[in-house]
């Protein structure tokens, strides 16, 4: 099947609240724009040179979404215009987006990236961190950063039930903290493989790559 009608399909077997990011790390400006010419506006990337590199030549009504571990020193290259930050998991990091935000003139959204998954190696805030966090003085204090919300990405595993049990965890977190903090309203969770999971355990923001653009060569 073409990009055009992977991105049909998906977005013909998600619910309308759902927000379909289009994960196009690694892929050429020609899969984007295939695309983006049928609808498609927010894309996904892990890597800060490669998505300046693509925003530069792209259309500019694409809503670019870093994805993957941002170092605090790449902030400021993306800071001018990318939509929003999925993988926010510490406080330095976040007072960095804040500064150069400001130096933009921008509110630049970000999600607090939670821990979720049994596997050690990926980053992020653990569950019971993430309340004390965004009732610390150094967060409320960041006016040129806006806490959208939560991503987390569960263990990479055949096991359908753990995956399932992860994204709960993170739902109910973010259940719970949606009633005192009203700017929340994202909760970023599931890929290709886990997807349909994700949506029935609540997300309304999927990051779906090869599924749309075909597996990926390193
Ligand atoms: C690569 C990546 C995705 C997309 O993965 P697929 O399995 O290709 O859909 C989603 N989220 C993050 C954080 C990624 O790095």
């Amino acid at each position: 099947m073409s990009i055009a009608e992977n991105i049909k399909k998906i977005k013909n077997s998600i619910p309308p609240n759902v927000t379909l990011v289009a994960v196009s790390k690694t892929k050429p400006v020609e899969a984007i724009l295939e695309a983006y010419n049928v609808g498609q506006r927010d894309f996904g990337e892990n890597k800060v040179q490669e998505m300046v590199a693509k925003y530069e030549v792209l259309p500019k009504d694409i809503n670019w979404h870093m994805i993957g571990h941002l170092q605090t020193n790449k902030v400021k290259y993306i800071a001018p215009f990318v939509y929003l930050i999925h993988g926010v998991d510490s406080i330095k990091l976040l007072k960095e987006i804040n500064k150069r935000a400001a130096q933009n003139n921008r509110i630049i959204k970000c999600l607090l990236q939670v821990h979720i998954a049994k596997e050690s190696t990926k980053f992020g805030f653990d569950l019971k961190e993430v309340e004390d966090l965004l009732n610390t003085n150094d967060i409320k204090a960041f006016k040129n950063v806006k806490i959208v919300g939560l991503m987390g990405m569960a263990t990479f595993t055949e096991n359908k039930e753990q995956i399932r049990n992860e994204f709960s965890n993170l739902s109910n977190l973010f259940n719970r903290l949606k009633p005192n903090y009203p700017e929340f309203e994202i909760l970023s969770m599931g890929m290709s493989g886990d997807y349909e999971i994700a949506i029935e355990e609540g997300s309304n923001m999927v990051r779906i790559g090869s599924s749309i653009f075909g597996e990926r060569n390193y």
